[in-house]
């Protein structure tokens, strides 16, 4: 199991030194929301661009700790290509893991289960979810959850 969780820990950093998708573009065809987590510091934009039910491109610039950043990385890469209500499944999914909460265990998660351990640290669920509720924002217009 310590081997798992050093495993997760290099992907996250991995992703925290050498983000995907970073950098917003000024195109009026991308939906944006930004979301802060003032108690880390956390501050995530996340753009968006959907073209007939399917995510084209995802986005994200901020500033933040490396579970923020690096959850803000895999999500872009796990959104482009996916159809909009497979992108939902995995989004909502992924908040109900990092949440603790009883999730569809036969959705996968694809990258973002490295984000699985966060659960026990309750101060960094937060981190690990802003991007993801920005980005639900972007697509389908949904409030966050507190
Ligand atoms: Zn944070």
């Amino acid at each position: 199991m310590a081997e798992l969780d050093n495993l997760y820990k290099a992907v996250i950093l991995e992703h925290f030194k050498h983000p995907r998708n970073k950098g917003l573009l000024n195109d009026a065809t991308y939906k944006t929301h930004r979301i802060k987590n003032p108690s880390c510091g956390d501050d995530i934009t996340i753009q968006s661009k959907v073209e007939n039910h399917q995510i084209v491109d995802c986005r994200f610039e901020g500033v933040g700790c490396s579970i923020c950043l690096a959850s803000a990385s895999v999500l872009t890469e796990i959104a482009i290509g996916k159809e909009t209500s497979d992108a939902k499944k995995v989004a909502d999914n992924y908040l109900k893991m990092i949440r603790n909460e009883a999730f569809d265990e036969s959705i996968d998660l694809e990258e973002a289960e490295v984000f699985s351990g966060v659960k026990v640290f309750p101060a960094r669920i937060k981190c690990a979810s802003i991007a993801w509720q920005a980005f639900l924002k972007t697509v389908f217009d949904e409030d966050e959850k507190q």
